[in-house]
């Protein structure tokens, strides 16, 4: 479920209280189950809340070697010199000129609709590292990118969630290369949750 309303909290006009408010009351009349309910509150409140208060209690939230855990400075600097198969500038990357069709169409999308679906934004995000000659310069890159196109980017949201990709609020995984302990993802976990045919017919659509 998404509700694309983080534009909206962004810029003031509507609360994430009244979220709250209107989600309850909407549970009482049993228009949403409590599962729905619960998915709700947890991105509106919990990991909002947690964006806003990681900003608010660290003022180095935008600066690569400020902004997330001990265990992931060490797994990035053990995968600094890892072999990277596909390096892309951030020119080709704000022009969508990779190799890969999912990250192509999640770039335009930002580019021309201002949004892109939570999902995508991690894929999005983990393959700027996959991709970049350091994970300071993917950092860098993914927020400038993040800042520039996003219609809710320059947001408390946008700094902690680049940062969760970083391992901010995450934990380590399985290493692996390049990623080291950070979470990857790849396009197979895509195709498993979406009909990813369709996503690209529908980026081919808002090109025109
Ligand atoms: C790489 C990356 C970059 C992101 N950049 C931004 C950004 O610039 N601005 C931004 O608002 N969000 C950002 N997010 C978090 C999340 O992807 C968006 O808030 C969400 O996709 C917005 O769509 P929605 O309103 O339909 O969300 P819904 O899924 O309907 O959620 C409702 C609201 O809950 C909040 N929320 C949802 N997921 C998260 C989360 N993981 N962390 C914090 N709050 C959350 C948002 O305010 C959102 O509007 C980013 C995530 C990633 C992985």
């Amino acid at each position: 479920m998404t509700s694309t309303l983080s534009p909206y909290l962004h810029f003031g006009q509507i609360s994430s209280l009244e979220i709250v408010h209107e989600i309850k009351k909407a549970k009482e009349k049993n228009f949403i189950n409590q599962a729905t309910y619960d998915g709700i509150f947890e991105q509106v409140f919990v990991r909002r809340e947690l964006a806003f208060n990681f900003v608010y209690y660290n003022h180095q939230y935008d600066q690569f070697e400020h902004m997330t855990e001990p265990w992931a400075y060490i797994t990035m600097e053990q995968h600094q010199d890892d072999y990277r198969p596909h390096l892309y500038t951030k020119d080709q990357l704000e022009k969508a000129q990779t190799h890969d069709p999912y990250f192509n169409a999640a770039m335009q999308e930002m580019i021309l609709s201002g949004y892109m679906h939570n999902y995508m934004r991690m894929y999005w995000a983990k393959k700027i590292i996959e991709w970049s000659n350091s994970y300071k310069e993917a950092f860098e890159t993914t927020l400038y990118l993040n800042n520039k196109y996003f219609l809710d980017g320059r947001d408390p949201n946008s700094y902690t969630s680049v940062a969760w990709n970083y391992g901010r609020h995450d934990r380590a995984w399985t290493e692996r290369p390049i990623l080291g302990k950070l979470r990857y993802m790849n396009d197979k976990g895509l195709e498993r949750k979406f009909d990813m045919s369709k996503y690209i017919h529908y980026i081919e659509s808002i090109k025109k």
